[in-house]
């Protein structure tokens, strides 16, 4: 039987139709995904997850023993509960222009393009080889990522460039803002309420945190030291607070859950030492004066870096050229691109669809988005068989 060979939109269909949220299995899709490649006789192989229930998967085509150009793209979704759907989401759903799915646009609609196209390129006398490099889990820290990043000059060939296909409108993105969270645990000494003094209260100390935490976030966004990113600053928010257990106890532990979103130009260090200093000599202290034990721990629970792509960068300057244009662009979202280009991977980021739609209910891709990409696509296939 001849392989199949799937249009970018019947691919999305197919890939839509798998339930991939992240803390959900992706293996049922990339078996789907090496089957598809395998028929057209390409090797895929598998990083899977320590758990059991995620994979990446990576595959050449194209020769071996040179280093290629990377297709990355994540293959879980964010989830859908609680979000007011008109269509089934995990049922592609065309009206008029627009393709509606979760993950048509963030990123399946990428990861559609580039196996639809798999088999043309397969076709090609690549002088450099097409990587592709699809991952997990980046919807929650972008973790799934870094074991595949790991292996990359090891049991897996190194790319000499990474294009990250988020989306972007097929518009060239060379920065991104960091995400970085945050837990910080207070604790303090519970005592009855009507002898305060003989307790620590560790929700009025994680008080004095997040007063500090507001300041930092004031003081930047007044600084504005990102200019090309919308909006223009790093920003600090406290985003869950946990403590206590009733009015009249003096409340031993209180969690403060906390984030920023950093610019290039922002120190991310300058953000963290200074809660810790002003944790250190502004509150901690007088809770130590009553109770030794008292403390305050910060532990950092996830971070991705932001992208801030040199002069020259050698992933920017080819996209640019093979997307023709002439402007790139700074988004506010972080991506995987970072990881790559901070692993020594030089990076850059342009895909189908607009961000605008990513995360919503009624997620869709605009058909001529995919068309667009798909001719990118084969600009690059005509640059990895003449260079
Ligand atoms: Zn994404």
């Amino acid at each position: 039987m001849a392989p199949q060979i799937l249009s970018p939109k019947e691919m999305l269909e197919k890939l839509v139709s798998f339930d991939t949220t992240s803390v959900k299995t992706n293996i049922p899709l990339i078996e789907f995904v090496e089957g598809y490649l395998a028929s057209h006789g390409i090797d895929s192989v598998r990083v899977p997850s320590g758990n059991g229930i995620h994979t990446s998967l990576h595959a050449v085509i194209g020769p071996g023993d040179v280093p290629g150009i990377g297709l990355s793209g994540h293959t879980d979704v964010v989830p859908v509960e609680g979000q007011n759907w008109s269509t089934n989401p995990f049922t592609l759903t065309q009206k008029g222009s627009r393709l509606y799915g979760r993950g048509a646009c963030d990123m399946k609609g990428f990861i559609a393009c580039i196996l639809s196209h798999a088999p043309k390129f397969k076709e090609r006398d690549l002088k450099t080889p097409i990587h592709l490099l699809f991952s997990y889990d980046e919807e929650v820290g972008c973790t799934g990522v870094r074991p595949m990043i790991e292996e990359l000059g090891g049991r897996l060939p190194a790319p000499r460039l990474v294009i990250v296909g988020e989306p972007t409108s097929m518009k060239v993105v060379d920065a991104h803002k960091s995400i970085n969270g945050f837990e910080t645990v207070v604790t303090g000494l519970e005592s009855h309420s009507g002898k305060p003094h003989l307790g620590v209260n560790a929700i009025m100390a994680a008080g004095k945190l997040v007063s500090e935490l507001t300041r930092i976030d004031d003081e930047l966004r007044m600084r504005a030291d990102g200019p090309r990113f919308d909006p223009p600053y790093t920003n600090v928010a406290v985003s869950l607070i946990e403590g206590g257990t009733a009015r009249n106890i003096t409340p031993k532990s209180c969690n403060i859950s906390w984030m920023f979103r950093s610019v290039p130009a922002t120190d991310p260090e300058e953000i963290t030492s200074r809660l810790a200093k002003f944790a250190k000599e502004e509150v901690l202290p007088a809770m130590k004066d009553v109770y030794p034990d008292a403390s305050i721990e910060t532990v950092q629970k996830s971070r991705v870096p932001s992208l801030n792509a040199p002069e020259g960068s050698p992933a920017v300057s080819l996209a640019l050229k093979l997307a023709g244009q002439n402007e790139t662009f700074a988004v506010s979202y972080g991506t995987e691109g970072s990881l790559f280009e901070e692993a020594g991977f030089s990076s850059v980021i342009i895909g189908p669809g607009s961000i605008s739609q990513a995360h919503a209910p009624d997620e869709f891709i605009e058909e001529s988005e995919l068309e667009v990409c798909s001719g990118f696509l084969g600009q690059i296939a005509d640059y990895a068989e003449a260079n």
